[in-house]
């Protein structure tokens, strides 16, 4: 992406505000932590830290014939004494929890796998999954990697037509449902996608499926074996398609390898500090990127136990599986965490969350109210962390070994090498300056760097320049190594002269006790360029008025200085996110300029419609 940062001058970082100043580090949590972090000094561990020492702690099919994203999840845990531990916990919205030992995790996904095999779908083939968080959505991930074929799995929410586009373009052959959502989405669309071959369906009520051009899963997993031999797996081996999350535009669909794993294992361990015996509760659906690296390999492949939940946001509900699951290391998001800091610290006092040991959030930058907020409902900080679809697992980090700087995203995992950059059409600079604004940039090379975005070469190679992926996001990099979020780069604003990035405004007015959420957006104007404009929507308990109004807008002034302080704010009841939880800046400016939508096929409905499984 091209940008003319010459023609702005860049904010000097701190001088506007609040991110960086007014926020004292918070030390090393690791310190009281009951067990060593993994990572124990930043520093030595990045200058020790090789891909193929983290690939030697994985152990390879056996017989030398390959790298298997399952086979590193499962199967190699599924021997000996360690093979009746707890890997995954479902909990159902209604009814019953079902567990499953590292050794019925195996034998079930050798059914899927065989399944798939007795259908004649192949390697490379595309597996869709279009289903709630159930059980079967888990052994369906693993089945399809242990068959070398591709899994996508998809947001049950979506609408018809987002289904549609993502199966064409994937060319989907198998598509793992339920009854009702196939009664409702897909049957309608079904002579429209020729590709689409295999219709599983999950029963919902335990009766047997009678639907036409439809198999019953449970059917064929009874009667496929429970012995399967992964065959030989290619690191570079297509594993997993997945689409972003459609925040700046239409969404697109990135391709992972099996050698992915190797990131996932290592970023695990080091960013998320998984020890044996964690109960790890990743709370992303598995049809965002965050919902299958984290929400079923990582913990798996560190041999620990994963709590899946298939209920949406429920604050009571939250707290309370942390409590009766004993959770140790929570993994969620901003908008998830704003939702709690809504209901203030006392919410949580009622409940036993003392089994937490480590706290990480991704999705959205995290503002330092946030961080902080952690410490006063929990005892403990959220831990920021940077990654993206494209990226495959996490990149940047706050490790529980170093100190926290709310606000930051952290430093760089070890092996991976983040830069600040400009580039235009002839060259890429580096920017060695410290707290100097760019394109955040990772040197090519990490396992879980996506291969394809798929069928979109064009789009796909415009990301690479000089050895270097562009990420498409901005930051600086402070005199320490920390990496500080400034926006995406399409929702920079550009107003008096100055380059703005709407996280650090809408940081300070989350600082007023009375907002609960606030989206920036520049508004053209002809004389400054754009105008700044936040759109807030206000906790329980506060109504909007001229006079809090008034009050946001001196505090943007006071904090942020009168050039790059909101001019104008609006109230909303909520700010439009995506299905992922991500504030769509792009659709507030549209709707406030009087332009079309655009592709809002990720856009969560204020109410959500009731899945019927
Ligand atoms: P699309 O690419 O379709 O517009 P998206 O970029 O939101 O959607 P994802 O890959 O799900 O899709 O999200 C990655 C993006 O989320 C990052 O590029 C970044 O903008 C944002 N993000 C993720 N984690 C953080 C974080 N810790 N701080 C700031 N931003 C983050
Ligand atoms: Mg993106």
């Amino acid at each position: 992406m091209e940008r003319n940062f010459d023609r702005f001058e860049v904010n000097p970082p701190g001088a506007t505000g609040a991110v960086a100043a007014g926020w004292p580090p918070i030390t090393k949590t690791g310190r009281h932590a009951p067990v060593a972090p993994n990572l124990l000094d930043y520093e030595t561990s990045r200058a020790t830290f090789s891909w193929e020492a983290a690939r030697a702690e994985l152990d390879g099919l056996p017989g030398g014939r390959g790298l298997n994203i399952a086979h590193e999840a499962v199967d190699r845990h599924a021997t000996g004494a360690r093979a009746s531990r707890l890997a995954l916990r479902c909990l159902a919205k209604a009814g019953v929890t079902r567990d499953f030992t590292y050794a019925e995790l195996r034998d079930l996904t050798n059914r899927f796998a065989n399944v798939l095999a007795q259908l004649g779908i192949g390697k490379g083939d595309r597996v869709y999954a279009l289903a709630p968080r159930l059980p079967e959505l888990y052994l369906a991930a693993l089945g399809t990697l242990k068959h070398r074929a591709v899994f996508c799995p998809l947001f049950s929410a979506f609408g018809p037509e987002p289904i549609r586009t993502r199966l064409a373009l994937g060319d989907a052959r198998v598509l793992l449902t339920t009854t009702g959502l196939y009664q409702r989405k897909i049957a309608p669309l079904r002579a429209m996608l020729p590709a689409l071959e295999h219709v599983l369906l999950i029963a919902s009520d335990g009766a047997p499926v009678a639907v036409e051009g439809t198999h019953d899963l449970r059917q064929l997993m009874a009667v496929a074996s429970d012995r399967y031999q992964i065959g030989p797996t290619d690191p570079e081996d297509p594993a997993l398609l997945h689409f972003t999350s459609g925040t700046t535009g239409t969404p697109k669909g990135a391709l992972h390898v099996h050698q992915a794993v190797v990131a996932h294992h290592i970023t695990g361990k080091l960013a998320l500090d998984l020890h044996p015996g964690d109960v790890f509760w990743c709370t992303a659906d598995p049809g965002w990127v965050t919902g299958t690296s984290y929400g079923i390999i990582a913990p798996l492949t560190n041999g620990i136990t994963t709590i899946t939940d298939e209920a949406d946001f429920d604050l009571e509900r939250w707290y309370g599986i942390v409590q009766q699951q004993r959770v140790t290391v929570w993994y969620t998001a901003p908008t998830a965490i704003r939702m709690m800091m809504k209901a203030g610290a006392a919410a949580a006092r009622g409940y036993d969350l003392s089994s937490l040991r480590f706290l990480a959030s991704v999705g959205e930058p995290l503002n330092p109210e946030a961080v902080v907020w952690g410490e006063e409902a929990f005892g403990l900080p959220f831990h920021d962390n940077w990654w993206q679809t494209e990226t495959g697992g996490i990149m940047i980090a706050n490790f529980p070994a170093m100190d926290i700087r709310p606000g930051s995203m952290g430093r760089p995992l070890p092996g991976i090498d983040a830069v600040i950059a400009r580039r235009s059409d002839s060259a890429v600079e580096i920017i060695a300056e410290p707290n100097v604004e760019g394109e955040l940039a990772l040197r090519v090379g990490w396992p879980s760097m996506f291969r394809a975005y798929w069928g979109e070469r064009e789009r796909y190679d415009r990301c690479f320049s000089d050895g270097y992926y562009f990420t498409g996001d901005l930051a600086r990099r402070d005199a320490d190594g920390y990496f500080w979020f400034i926006g995406r780069a399409d929702d920079l604003i550009q107003t008096s002269g100055h380059l703005v990035g709407p996280f650090e405004i809408e940081s300070v007015l989350l600082e007023h006790p009375a907002v609960a959420e606030a989206a920036v957006i520049g508004k053209p104007d002809p004389v400054i360029h754009e105008v700044v404009k936040a759109f807030v929507a206000l906790k329980d308990g506060f109504v909007e008025s001229e006079a809090l109004r008034r009050e946001l807008l001196g505090l943007g002034r006071s904090r942020l200085g009168a050039v790059i302080a909101p001019k104008e704010i609006d109230f909303l009841p909520d700010l439009p996110r995506t299905r992922s939880g991500k504030i769509m800046r792009r659709l507030l400016k549209a709707r406030e300029l009087g332009l079309p939508e655009g592709d809002i096929s990720t856009l969560e409905q204020t109410a959500p419609p009731q899945e019927a499984p």
